[in-house]
């Protein structure tokens, strides 16, 4: 496929027209959050909504759209029940935490506060033999404390289970951990008060039963390309039937990669509309959109679908992993996770100042204006590319009005109204476009593992990252 000279701005302008006049935001939000319920990894769901997206994307003409197996540990429900045994009997609304053990326990309850070093004081021997309360992830003195480095410190200090306060007043929310070997339950602020309240006069008794259970799963990445890759396609269709994991060497075309993705995955109670039907939508309204100009692509788009982000990146780990060959040559991924009004407007970019300021340069007429930022960060599936010295981005809210309700009964779609969607993939439609036709080498160098190991340590990352990402389930 030989690229042709291309008017940008002209270009420019029809995408965004096709994309805020388009129909399909809205089509694709309604059906995958109405049609097949929720989608944890290698269920019923799941399946239905990536048949349902592999339909949607060959419509549009993407090319070797197929599936790539992964397996990694899921998730079996179970009941949860948590009560006030004494004083006075009461029962609360909670939900046991992924991979944190079932079992019944009935002890007294102990207030652990942050874990801190004051708090830890404060508790002195109580924590042992009894059920701690703790806040959920923190920032203190500005560095990230993840709740899983909690969850250890408790089991260590003796507590038989962990009661977390989650972020939503009135909703118990459900909380990823890379192990537990105790039951950990996450309750909401408004629980956790009265506990409090209640423990403030006089000791309470606690008892709590989980019943759900790790599993292992199979599931699959779901991945399409437009542009350059014809060379790959007809090899690629006679292996899809199988869907097996395979390398992508097949593909014989040595073009750059520019990788566009978003997780389908959610937990199996959250209708996930925001997190992250809003990504897999604008992903796919932002390939849609590409889509007639891919003639003119001198780097092939590769847009995926991951499984398992919500399960500690599960998907993305193992695409990084099995494509490990091919890493040097994507030239950057983008990650839609939640997208919603203000992430249209700001961009982050992770340990990259020169992309950081092709992008921005790229998007500097762009109406309401976005912001592109430095910004190191852990929060999706661009996280295992970016430890592959691969340069990453995400749409990004500046203004912290990341809702509440995410990961809870309450991620619904009419939330989501689909001009939040079109607007951020205007966005990220623009940025892919100039860099997927940008016959110049783009500024964008993949990281040696000695420059990310740098990179981790500058940004105070080396913890955080051992106990969120690296930590072996
Ligand atoms: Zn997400």
């Amino acid at each position: 496929m030989n690229p042709t000279i291309l008017d940008f701005k002209r270009a420019s302008r029809a995408m965004t027209d096709s994309i805020r006049s388009g129909p399909h935001a809205g089509r694709l939000m309604r059906t995958l959050c109405r049609e097949f319920g929720p989608r944890p990894p290698a269920s019923d769901g799941m399946r239905r909504a990536q048949e349902f997206l592999q339909r949607e994307w060959s419509a549009f003409g993407a090319a070797t759209v197929h599936a790539e197996a992964v397996s990694f540990d899921g998730w079996q429900e179970g009941d949860t029940e948590v009560a006030m045994t004494a004083p006075v009997r009461h029962r609360f609304e909670g939900i046991q935490a992924i991979h944190s053990k079932s079992g019944i326990v009935e002890a007294p309850l102990a207030d652990g506060g942050n874990l801190a070093f004051s708090d830890l004081q404060k508790l002195g021997n109580l924590a042992r033999g009894s059920i701690l309360l703790v806040n959920g992830n923190q920032i203190t003195g500005g560095q990230f404390e993840p709740l899983q480095k909690r969850i250890s410190l408790a089991e260590a200090l003796g507590a038989i289970a962990v009661l977390v306060v989650g972020w939503h007043p009135t909703l118990p929310l459900i909380l990823f951990l890379n192990r537990a070997r105790i039951p950990v339950i996450g309750l909401a602020i408004e629980t956790a008060k009265t506990l409090r309240r209640w423990l403030n006069r006089k000791p309470i008794r606690m008892r709590i039963r989980t019943e759900g259970r790790t599993k292992r799963v199979t599931c699959r990445n779901l991945i399409g390309e437009l542009g350059p890759t014809a060379a790959g396609a007809l090899d690629h269709r006679r292996r899809d039937e199988v869907g097996q994991r395979r390398s992508f060497r097949s593909g014989g075309t040595a073009t750059e990669v520019i990788v566009a993705c978003a997780h389908l995955d959610c937990f199996y109670l959250s209708p996930a509309a925001m997190d992250n039907t809003s990504g897999v939508v604008t992903m796919t309204e932002v390939a849609r959109a590409l889509a007639p100009f891919q003639k003119h692509f001198v780097r092939t788009l590769r847009f995926i679908a991951f499984t398992g982000e919500e399960y500690g990146y599960g998907g993305s780990k193992e695409y990084v992993r099995a494509h490990a060959d091919e890493l040097d040559r994507v030239r950057f991924v983008l990650s839609m996770d939640c997208m919603f009004e203000s992430t249209a407007q700001g961009v982050a970019v992770m340990g990259a100042p020169k992309l950081r300021n092709y992008i921005a340069n790229g998007l500097r007429r762009s109406h309401p204006r976005v912001e592109v930022r430095n910004l190191f960060c852990m929060s999706s599936d661009y996280l295992p590319f970016l430890l592959a010295g691969v340069p990453a981005g995400r749409p990004a809210d500046w203004r912290n009005s990341f809702p509440s309700w995410t990961h809870t009964v309450l991620d619904t779609e009419e939330k989501v109204p689909a001009r939040w969607l079109k607007s951020n993939a205007d966005v990220c439609a623009n940025i892919l476009l100039r860099m997927l036709t940008d016959p110049k080498p783009l500024p964008s160098q993949r990281k040696s593992p000695e420059e990310v190991q740098k990179l981790v340590v500058r940004e105070n990352a080396a913890e955080p990252l051992r106990w969120q990402v690296l930590l072996p389930s």
